[in-house]
């Protein structure tokens, strides 16, 4: 957006009010959010984080930057297949989603170190990591080239980076899946986390995020190559692989 607006949800705000506006979402909603995750996507989650794990080419030995990773589901997958030799980063901006991370792996005997930090200005040196991965963070980033380019950063030569977002649904699909994120999630998301309205922005996020075809634009503007993209459940959801070369 021009001027010094951005967007959050379909609101229109000054960018420097939606990292906060942001950290409100997931403050609120940090406690109950995996078994929110769970209920909403009736465990499909579980199935797209399981492919972008494929599709990651991560082994023993490697290091791994998991960007915005929140509860830690793909930093557990990866601390899993890096072993004693590899490594895996937890990061988060927000300290309530990133303790529960943290803790969470901790009390699977993964202590792997957690560090709060902006996906905007990640406090790492350059060429540092095998993969960085962010799933469903990059929706919520102010400055999503910037992000985009900082993971690019860190990656080493020959690293790649993953992108799991919600993503432009197949247009036949489009009504029931509006009717289902507007009228269903907010309502499940009180009964749950007596937090509608941060379930509305989720549903609003997604609808302003860019399309499958924009995002690949985006992440080859920040020098990202070889960006192809899978659909995952009609597109609901995609995955972005880049490289660093
Ligand atoms: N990656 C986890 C997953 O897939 O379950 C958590 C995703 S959760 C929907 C989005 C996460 O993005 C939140 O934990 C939020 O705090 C984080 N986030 C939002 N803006 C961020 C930013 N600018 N930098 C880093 N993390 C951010």
């Amino acid at each position: 957006m021009s001027d010094n607006t951005t967007h959050f949800g379909f609101q229109k705000v000054n960018e420097s009010e939606k990292a906060r506006k942001v950290a409100e979402v997931f403050d609120s909603v940090a406690s109950r959010y995996d078994l929110m995750n769970d209920l909403m996507s009736a465990g499909l989650h579980r199935l797209w984080k399981a492919f972008t794990i494929a599709q990651s080419g991560v082994r023993e030995g490697s290091r791994v930057l998991d960007i915005a990773g929140g509860t830690g589901d793909l930093s557990l997958a990866f601390a899993k297949k890096v072993g004693k030799s590899g490594q895996v980063v937890l990061t988060d901006i927000n300290n309530a989603m990133l303790s529960r991370g943290r803790d969470r792996l901790l009390d699977k005997g993964y202590p792997v170190p957690a560090t709060q930090c902006n996906a905007e200005f990640i406090p790492f040196k350059d060429d540092t990591f095998d993969c960085v991965t962010v799933a469903f963070g990059l929706r919520n980033m102010t400055h999503k080239d910037h992000a985009l380019a900082e993971m690019r950063r860190v990656l080493k030569p020959g690293g790649r980076l993953l992108v799991l977002e919600f993503s432009h649904v197949w247009k036949p699909l489009a009504p029931l899946y509006d009717f289902y994120s507007f009228n269903v999630i907010p309502k499940v998301g009180q009964l749950v986390t007596q937090d509608a309205a941060s379930y509305q922005y989720l549903a609003e996020s997604i609808r302003m995020h860019p399309d499958q075809e924009t995002l690949k634009g985006i992440m080859e503007s920040v020098g990202l190559e070889k960006v192809e993209y899978f659909n995952l459940s009609l597109g609901i959801v995609a995955l972005h692989r880049g490289y660093k070369f």
